[in-house]
Order: structure tokens, then sequence, then C-alpha cells
């Protein structure tokens, strides 16, 4: 049984007039949706997809193809809803996918440029990729991940809920391991901080003060966009089974899932995770998208997310 704690925080930033993120936090489902949109639909676009994952979110044991069914419910849902407004979204998240072959496992699932980052020990590890127009440019080797940073059209995304019939949701699989953490977040947060500020300030034992303290950061950086991070630790989880080599000229087999994927088990513990202080309870839908020009103390609960019990 993986066991998690998490610390959550969103704002609307400094330029925008709505927050137009959502997050999903249900262990062991945890997303970020960015949504867009005219005429403020963005907001509509990624609260579908939450609602979507947040179906799956009860299901014992949660498996790979029922977030991926969910983020195809969710994109036939937005695509409905499109004839009246345009509006689309990412999702990006965390899955923890227990019993599965090889020990308990995270599901990583992307689709757009919100980000999932895992905390190394002195760097920050960028799980997913983006789907974007920066960063296909990256890839061809025309620009750095430093020029695509602070590019002009680095908010243009190339897949998102919403887009096209056909989702091309990306996922990976990693090894859940105690005292990993991870960092879910959307690009208001990724676009304003270099990573070695989010580094340092995801080093910050408590997840809920690492989550405010790394919004905080980005708001102070300028608060461009809607801004969300949740971090998730791993506080205990069971490990993968050690697999001896066949030396008895065996057969070839199916590779175990956690050597497919790599093992990332670290040795050294480079923090230690902290008690969990988001808030928690029934689940929830808190429907408060951001004041017009609020101050700057407007870091917390302030948009829309699921929030569902800390443990299950
Ligand atoms: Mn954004």
């Amino acid at each position: 049984m993986i066991r998690f704690s998490h610390g959550i925080a969103t704002s609307v930033g400094r330029v925008r007039r709505v927050n137009e993120d959502s997050f999903l936090v249900i262990p062991p489902l945890y997303a970020v949706a960015d949504g867009m949109g005219g005429h403020g639909s963005g907001d509509v676009a990624s609260r579908l997809a939450v609602e979507a994952l947040a179906r799956c979110a009860g299901l014992r044991p949660l498996f790979v193809e029922a977030v991926l069914a969910a983020l195809e419910e969710a994109n036939r849902v937005i695509i409905d809803r499109n004839e009246v407004n345009r509006m689309g979204t990412t999702v990006t998240g965390l899955a923890g996918l227990e019993a599965a072959i090889g020990g308990d496992h995270l599901m990583v699932f992307n689709v757009g440029d919100s980000r999932v980052y895992r905390l190394a020990a002195d760097h920050v590890e960028q799980l997913t990729v983006d789907h974007s127009e920066v960063q296909e440019l990256v890839l061809a080797g025309v620009l750095t991940p430093e020029q695509a940073r602070v590019h002009p059209r680095r908010n243009i995304v190339t897949r998102a809920l919403g887009s096209a019939p056909v989702l091309l949701p990306e996922h990976l699989l990693v090894p859940a391991t105690g005292g990993d953490r991870f960092l879910i977040c959307s690009d208001g947060l990724h676009g304003e901080l270099p990573d070695e500020v989010i580094l340092s300030l995801l080093a910050i034992a408590n997840p809920q003060h690492a989550a405010e303290a790394l919004v905080a950061a980005a708001n102070d950086a300028g608060g461009h966009d809607n801004v969300t991070a949740v971090v998730v630790d791993i506080e205990s989880a069971a490990p993968a089974p050690v697999f001896s080599p066949a030396t008895d000229g065996a057969d070839e087999t199916l590779t175990p899932r956690d050597q497919q994927f790599g093992e990332r088990r670290r040795p050294g513990e480079r923090r230690r995770p902290g008690k969990p202080s988001a808030p928690s309870g029934p689940s929830a839908l808190g429907d408060t998208a951001g004041d017009a020009a609020g101050p700057p103390a407007d870091v917390g609960l302030a948009g829309l997310g699921l929030i569902g019990p800390d443990r299950t």
C-alpha cells in the first residue's frame, strides 16, 4: 500500500482575472489541469478534466487503463461543450498503482504543458515532456530549454483535452519509493521559476509549506499566469521484489515492469517527508475563481479544486 501526504497551493497570479487552473487531490490520484478558452471557459474545461479523473479515483486497485479512459471521457465531454465555447485544457498528474507487478508504482500521465517533477538529490528531474511548440523546437535542436522558457510562443500547446477527438496522452510508470517527492504544476509555475529556484523551494520539508512557497515565488517573479502547485510525498510503499537472474539457461521471459522502466532507488535520503497539513476532509469542490487584481496574499486554495481525504 502506498501512503501519501501532500500540499496544495494555487493563485490567479498578478495579471489574470480568473484562475483557470484546477487540481485534483484524492489519493492515490493527483492532477493539475490548466484550462484555456475564450469567455472564461478555460476554468470549465479544467474542471471537467479533474471531475472525470475524480470518478476513477476510488477504484481499487487503480490501473493505467482506468486513468486513460477517464482522460478520454473528459476529452469527449469537453468537445461536446465546445460547440458553445471553444475551450480546452492540459492535464498532468500522478496515480498510485498498488500491488502492480514489481511492487507499487506511480503512473505519470500528461497531455499538454503542465509538468510532473521528481525531487532528486541535487536537481529537479522533469518526468513529463511538454506537448508544446517550443518543446518540439528543443527536441529538434533549434532552441535550448532556457530559450524555450522565455520564447514568445512558449504558451502554444500541441496537445490538449478538447482539441481533437483522438486524444494522445502520454504516460510512464516509475517505482513508488518511500521518501520520494513529486511536484505537479501548471506552466504559471515552471514558466516563472528556473529549476534552481524550484529545487530550493521544493526541498522545504513540509509539503504544504513547499507548495505555498513555490506559488508565492512564481507571483514574486511576475505572476503572469495562473499558478498551481501540488506537492506529493510518498511516505511509504511496497518495495519491488528482488529478481534473481536465471542461471540455468532458462527461457527468455518478459522483463519485469520495474526493470523495464528503470530502477530509481537512490542511496541516501535527501529530505524527510513532512507531516501533511493540507486541507482535507470529504470530497469538496471549491468554486472561487480568483478576484481581479487580488492582493499578493492570494496564495492558497483560491482556485477550483477537488480535494479528497488525505489517506485512503
Ligand atoms: Mn497556464
